[in-house]
């Protein structure tokens, strides 16, 4: 029996993927504390003509002189015009991206990676499932379901942030739910601003109700939450097939040589970041692996 990854790219890179295209940030939209949306636009009109991705990849930002992060790409994958990056400043590259203004440059290579299961999950329910900073790959997701409303069933996001003002892109969930998107959100801490759902990610599957033979669930963030979303929709009896996480492991070479991103036989850089659990359950539950 061959195992189903998760879907290949399908997806156009404009030339050679080790040479980074140069794109202008167009607009800047702080989201929470320490992170921001970047918009970007590529200079070379031919690059911002042919560059197309699929929700769930990534692409490799690149600032001279500091090196490269690779970064979910959170915007509309039919928007031609800009590509979105949502960026968390937590290190050489990111806080390096954190100085940069409208109208700055950076080097951009990709799109990388597989992609969320867009045409398998045709007909389905999808029933993302996120938290933190995993939030970027799924956003792509939303607009893409949301271009395809019809293609299929329900549409459930079920979100977790540290605190009310960690929440991401709180200004387009009011445009999500008139779209026929269903969105839960829980803190882990709340704040006298706060009225809604105190507790992790995976205490919302409890107030949730779903059909699990015609559910995919679709997860990416800190990975013990991934673990407890996963124990969740095993619970409900979702097949492992029809569970799907994009995992954000450290990665380094981006060629499979390194092994900072290893799972088993699998590399993030190389065979993820979405892969079903199926593929990752001989190996999910092993320590240190
Ligand atoms: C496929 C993929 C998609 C990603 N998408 C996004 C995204 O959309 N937005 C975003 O903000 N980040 C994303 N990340 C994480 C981002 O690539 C890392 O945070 C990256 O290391 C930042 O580079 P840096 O040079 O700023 O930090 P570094 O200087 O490399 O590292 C800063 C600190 O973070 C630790 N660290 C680095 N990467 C990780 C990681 N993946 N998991 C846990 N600890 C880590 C390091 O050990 C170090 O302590 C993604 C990662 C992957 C593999």
């Amino acid at each position: 029996m061959t195992i189903q990854l998760a879907p290949q790219s399908l997806a156009v890179t404009p030339s050679n993927p080790m040479n980074p295209y140069w794109a202008e940030i167009k607009a800047i939209q702080p989201e929470a504390p320490g992170v921001a949306t970047y918009w970007l636009q590529f200079l070379d009109p031919a690059v911002r003509q042919g560059y197309t991705f699929l929700p769930g990849q990534f692409n490799m930002l690149y600032m001279p002189g500091y090196g490269e992060a690779a970064l979910s790409i959170s915007s509309d994958p039919e928007n031609r015009g800009l590509v979105g990056h949502t960026v968390r400043h937590v290190g050489n590259v990111t806080n390096n991206i954190a100085r940069l203004r409208v109208g700055d440059v950076i080097g951009v290579r990709g799109p990388f990676g597989t992609a969320w299961p867009i045409l398998e999950a045709k007909g389905s329910d999808i029933i993302i499932s996120t938290g933190g900073i995993g939030f970027p790959p799924l956003r792509s997701l939303i607009y893409y379901t949301m271009n395809h409303r019809q293609d299929y069933g329900r549409i459930a996001v079920l979100y977790g942030a540290r605190t009310p003002r960690d929440l991401q892109f709180t200004s387009e969930y009011e445009a999500w739910e008139k779209a026929g998107v269903e969105i839960m959100v829980t803190v882990d801490r709340s704040d006298e601003t706060w009225t809604g759902q105190v507790g992790v990610v995976p205490i919302l599957f409890y107030r949730l109700k779903m059909d699990p033979r015609k559910s995919y669930i679709l997860t990416c963030g800190p990975e013990i939450m991934i673990r407890f979303v996963v124990y969740e929709a095993l619970a409900r009896r979702v097949p492992a097939n029809r569970i799907f996480l994009s995992l954000e492991r450290n990665m380094k070479c981006g060629l499979g040589q390194c092994g900072h991103c290893q799972i088993g036989p699998y590399f993030v850089c190389k065979d993820g970041p979405v892969f079903s659990y199926e593929a990752l359950e001989p190996y999910y539950n092993v320590e240190e692996l």
